[in-house]
């Protein structure tokens, strides 16, 4: 079974990463942008959130952040969050990388969090985030991506870059990845479900 291969890997990490993306917080009540039940089905992502079109008019931007505004606010971390903080703490992670907004990671307990982001499509990442987390990439022996389309640049290259390096990959995702032709074990599943599994079988491993 693949999550009893991944907490195996897991087990033996000493320098575990951890990479999530919007499908971790599906759970907690916050839409992904991609993928079934995203929010891109709903709205052209280039006149919603490109900064050149928020400067241009910011109505299409406030339209949607309304929409979607009392759903992050009153978002809680879901297990999927509280296991990789459990990991953590177990010295089985040493930090998690996430391209996500809602800082629902540090909320659940993880205390090492990369936030690897713009706060709209076009604005530039921040450059000492992005160097820190190529550079656990490079240093890591596990890398485990979650809830990631893995189509947004530069978060995408992460992974390879931990598997150049030498690190072993696991997937956790609801539907398929470009990079899982790279993982050593893919889950197709609710990051809510697997991740807390997946803690527990580590723990015991
Ligand atoms: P994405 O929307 O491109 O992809 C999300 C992926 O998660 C999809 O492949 C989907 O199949 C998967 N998924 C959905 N529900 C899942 C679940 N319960 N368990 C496991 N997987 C699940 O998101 P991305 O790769 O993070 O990249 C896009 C951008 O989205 C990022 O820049 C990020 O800032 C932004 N974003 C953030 C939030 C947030 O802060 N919670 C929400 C939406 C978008």
């Amino acid at each position: 079974m693949s999550v009893e291969r991944a907490a195996e890997l897991m087990a033996r990490a000493r320098a575990g990463v951890a990479l999530t993306g919007a499908g971790i917080s599906a759970e907690s009540g916050i839409p992904t942008f991609r993928g079934a039940g995203g929010l891109w089905a709903q709205y052209d992502p280039v006149k919603v959130a490109s900064i050149d079109n928020f400067l241009r008019d910011p109505s299409a931007y406030w339209k949607v952040a309304k929409e979607r505004g009392p759903a992050v606010l009153a978002a809680r971390p879901n297990p999927g969050h509280h296991a990789l903080a459990a990991l953590e703490r177990a010295g089985r992670l040493i930090a998690v990388v996430t391209q996500n907004t809602d800082g629902l990671h540090q909320d659940a307990g993880s205390r090492r969090v990369i936030e690897l982001h713009g706060f709209l499509f076009g604005e530039a990442m921040p450059i000492p985030a992005v160097e820190e987390a190529f550079a656990l990439a490079r240093a890591a022996d596990v890398m485990l991506v979650v809830g990631s389309s893995l189509v947004v640049y530069p978060a995408a290259h992460i992974p390879s870059a931990a598997v150049d390096h030498g690190a072993t990959l696991i997937v956790v995702n609801a539907e398929p990845t470009p990079l899982d032709r790279i993982a050593e074990v893919v889950i197709r599943g609710r990051a809510g479900e697997v991740l807390p599994e997946l803690a527990t079988l580590t723990s015991a491993a």
